[in-house]
């Protein structure tokens, strides 16, 4: 490098700010491995924009102008060119399935069909080319979709799967339909009680089963599903990883998964196939063992990182399982199912917690949201102050008074902003026009001082990131129906919504350090898109596009 540029390059560095001590100390001798050009929104308040960074190694080390940039590369830098788009830090995901993804990628996909007839045509073409006995799992379907909505029966798909045991899942996971063979294995027949925390659906005429089960009324079929080889979990899991990095997704959290599979994110770390950063919440109820694990593997790093656990204090909006204080307007028989004590969630937070687990908690009604927010708050004051990071993942719905409470409580709001756009299409029919009002609140938990985590919840929701930022900006449903946005006062800005997909998330996993920001010293993650969000109509966001990936200064996709 010349004396001028060498000069240059400190200069640069100098200027970038706080995190500038780091880069100066360890400044590379050579040329940058990777220079990107393009509009550079860093997510950094000390300098939000730049024309241009450089990459040594896995880290950024420099932010300029293209003139600045170009003098730090050499013959064998890798360019990376952001035309009219815009380059920001990667995309993180702060909830979703992602071995289920991955498993979801090669099965059966109703999540299309618009009606009954569509949905068995469907898994009737995919179980044609099933061996006789083969399990079948999958689905996506979502029976809102339907004209006037009614659940699937089993009787509806015996007869074109007869030969195999079938079970499907609504998309949000929270109820599957079962077919009779499967139902069969699982010994479950008219005579089975109800399960805590599930529901079996029965005909309200005959009182037989109609396949359909609710939360922990699925456990006994998931029981008798055979458990996938270590092979088919890597094979998952690549093909999870091939989708994640085409949407610019450069770290995720994955929540609920099960021990058994935190052997196939070591293997793909140690082959250097694991294109994304994991961190991994395992189920709250295992949460000794998951103690034991980080005892004695430890912690793992910005790889693969043992996050903690998470527990379920309710079912889902779609499933009438969701936890409220009033019943349901359209089945005023329910207020929701509490699908764990609150006893066993306060002992098992309470274990875990004062095990260095960090721990996440699903709530989607008022009610299961009120009561963990308190759960939270009596497992904090007893054992003390400490950095805890507690997450509620989805706080969908909330009463007004609970929402001060994530900033004053320092709990983070872990949402998906697409069910938003999903759920707006018939929530209120469920919960009526009061409730909706204070319904996904990212703009009132901003403005309350809450840290807001955006993911995407995939396989329930597609895991595109700018999907989730056009839902996040223009609320608007997926039906069409409200082009202003549902419950519109609770939009936000794009670079709001940028935030939650990136520090907000880095912070959710104790990064916020090294990740999250493009800034010198920082992690290399970054994504390149074909537009810039920040000038376009807010309804074109949807239209976006990821052209390139970076993870470690690794280009790990590029597109069109
Ligand atoms: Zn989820």
């Amino acid at each position: 490098m010349p004396f001028s540029a060498a000069l240059r390059r400190l200069a640069l560095v100098a200027l970038a700010g706080l995190a500038s001590c780091r880069a100066a100390s360890d400044a590379p001798a050579g040329p940058a491995d990777l220079v990107v050009y393009g509009r550079v929104w860093t997510g950094d308040s000390a300098r939000p924009w730049a024309g241009a960074l450089a990459v040594s190694g896995d880290t950024v080390t420099a932010l300029g102008d293209s003139a600045e940039i170009a003098e730090l590369a050499g013959p064998d830098t890798r360019v990376l060119s952001g035309g009219d788009g815009l380059v920001t830090p990667g995309f993180m995901d702060g909830h979703l399935h992602f071995m289920d993804g991955g498993f979801q990628l090669a099965s059966v996909d109703l999540r299309p069909s618009n009606t009954p007839a569509e949905f068995i045509e469907r898994l009737a073409a995919y179980t044609s080319e099933r061996k006789p006995g083969e399990w079948i799992v999958g689905g996506e379907w979502d029976h809102e979709r339907w004209p006037d909505a009614p659940l699937p029966r089993r009787d509806w798909i015996d007869s074109v799967t007869p030969d195999n045991p079938v079970l499907l899942y609504r998309l949000d996971g929270h109820m599957a339909l079962a077919n009779s063979a499967a139902l069969r294995l699982a010994r479950i027949d008219r005579s089975t009680r109800d399960i805590p925390g599930g529901v079996i659906v029965r005909d309200r005429r005959t009182g037989e089963l109609t396949g359909i089960l609710k939360d922990e009324a699925m456990d006994p079929v998931q029981d008798v599903i055979p458990s996938p080889t270590e092979a088919q979990r890597d094979a998952a899991l690549q093909r999870a990883l091939t989708h994640a990095a085409s949407h610019g997704v450069t770290a995720f959290a994955h929540v609920s998964v099960p021990l058994a599979e935190l052997g196939a994110y070591l293997r793909a770390r140690e082959a250097g196939t694991l294109t994304a950063r994991a961190a991994l919440y395992f189920p709250i109820e295992d949460w000794r063992r998951v103690a034991d694990t980080v005892a004695r593997i430890g912690r793992g790093d910005d790889r693969v990182w043992i996050g903690g656990v998470k527990g379920y204090m309710d079912g889902s909006l779609g499933s009438t399982t969701a936890l409220f204080y009033e019943p349901y307007e359209d089945e005023p028989t329910t207020t929701g199912v509490l699908t764990t004590l609150e006893d066993s969630m306060r002992a098992w937070i309470g274990g875990a917690d004062s095990a260095g687990l960090q721990v996440v908690v699903h709530a989607i009604g008022e009610r299961a949201n009120g009561l963990l927010l308190s759960i939270f708050d009596s497992v904090a004051r007893a054992h003390g102050e400490k950095d805890r990071r507690f997450r509620v993942e989805h706080a969908q719905h909330l009463r007004r008074e609970d929402i001060r409470r994530f900033a004053a409580l320092g709990v983070t709001a872990s949402m998906q902003p697409y069910h938003a756009i999903d759920d707006g299409r018939w929530a209120e029919k469920r919960i009526g026009p009061e409730r909706i009002k204070t319904t996904y609140v990212f703009r009132s938990l901003l403005d309350r001082g809450a840290i807001l985590a955006f993911g995407s919840d995939w396989t329930v929701a597609p895991i595109e990131p700018l999907l989730g930022i056009h839902a996040a900006v223009t609320r608007r449903t997926l039906d069409g129906k409200h082009p202003d946005g549902w419950v519109p006062q609770e939009k936000i800005s794009v670079e709001e919504a940028l935030r939650a997909y990136t520090s907000g998330n880095a912070y959710g996993v104790f990064a916020e350090d090294r990740r999250g920001k493009l800034a010198p010293g920082y992690l290399a993650d970054l994504v390149v898109l074909d537009r810039d969000l920040t000038r376009i109509p807010a309804e074109e966001i949807e239209r976006a596009a990821v052209t390139a990936t970076v993870v470690g200064g690794r280009v790990v996709y590029t597109g069109r």
